[in-house]
């Protein structure tokens, strides 16, 4: 069974809602967070999707190229990582074009999978943003994360293909671990840092067992402890580096003992089923 490894490719300084912060006035360390991801990825031979920020390609032009070159999916998450909530229909046209102009020439092809930033995408508050995405060329979003307080809260555990009037766009929501308080965020982010890794283990074995994948994400920020912070929120500093520890310390032993690949893959295996 497979189970596929994300990466939303951003810089420490891309948090929804915090200004002020950018190239030219602050450092970039996504460069060398994703130099590690691909060595740490070659060497377990796991290939993997990278949603990549259209502004962050454009302004680290040696990026997309390095990751296309080491075999992985080029996916979109967006322009300018704004709330897809925050923006008109129009507006999220515009990114998703402007995104895919440059991930489509620095790594040869067209994306075909795109993540909202913060989970801002949903059946209910943006049902307008499917058939956009559908139309620009999208085959899967992965952006309905079934969670208590973001995301998608009523939304399905496991894949699913939303249909339009004729079109079609599969939904590939992050693996959760249902529990008496909701669905717990154990497939990324500060869960994935924080619940204990048998627990997740578990989440992954009983999902495979059920003929599903598990969809794991990672933000480049958290394979660096050392990195900058930014001035949260106490909440908020919770959620970006409560358990401070390197994910890729997690990572790698779900890595060996689970078969992992690119959503763009999964996608090709479910429609030639
Ligand atoms: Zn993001």
């Amino acid at each position: 069974m497979n189970n596929a490894l994300t990466i939303d490719v951003e810089e420490w300084f891309h948090v929804c809602g915090v200004a002020g912060y950018g190239y030219g006035t602050h450092p970039s360390h996504v460069l060398r967070n994703v130099d590690r991801l691909l060595e740490c990825f070659a060497a377990v031979d796991v290939t993997a999707t990278f949603f990549v920020l259209g502004s962050v390609a454009e302004a680290l032009p040696s990026l997309v190229p390095a990751i296309a070159a080491a075999g992985h999916e080029v996916a979109s998450h967006g322009f300018s990582h704004t709330l897809i909530t925050a923006l008109s229909p129009a507006a999220f046209r515009d990114e998703l074009r402007r995104t895919n102009d440059i991930l489509s020439i620095q790594s040869g092809k067209r994306p075909i999978g795109f993540r909202a930033p913060q989970w801002s995408l949903s059946r209910t508050v943006t049902p307008w943003a499917f058939e956009i995405l559908h139309d620009e060329g999208f085959r899967y979003d992965s952006s309905c994360n079934p969670l208590p307080f973001v995301g998608d809260r009523s939304g399905s555990r496991v894949p699913y293909k939303i249909g339009m009037a004729g079109k079609s766009l599969w939904e590939i929501p992050p693996m959760v671990t249902p529990s008496m308080l909701g669905n717990l965020p154990t497939g990324g982010g500060w869960g994935f840092r924080f619940f204990p890794p048998r627990m997740i283990e578990r989440t992954v074995q009983r999902l495979n067992e059920e003929g599903q994948s598990a969809v794991f994400y990672l933000h480049p920020r958290e394979i660096d402890p050392s990195g900058p912070r930014l001035p949260l929120s106490l909440f908020r500093q919770f959620v970006a580096y409560g358990p401070r520890t390197d994910a890729l310390q997690r990572l790698v032993p779900l890595m060996k003992r689970f078969r992992f690949t690119s959503l763009g893959n999964l996608v090709d295996q479910w429609e030639s089923a």
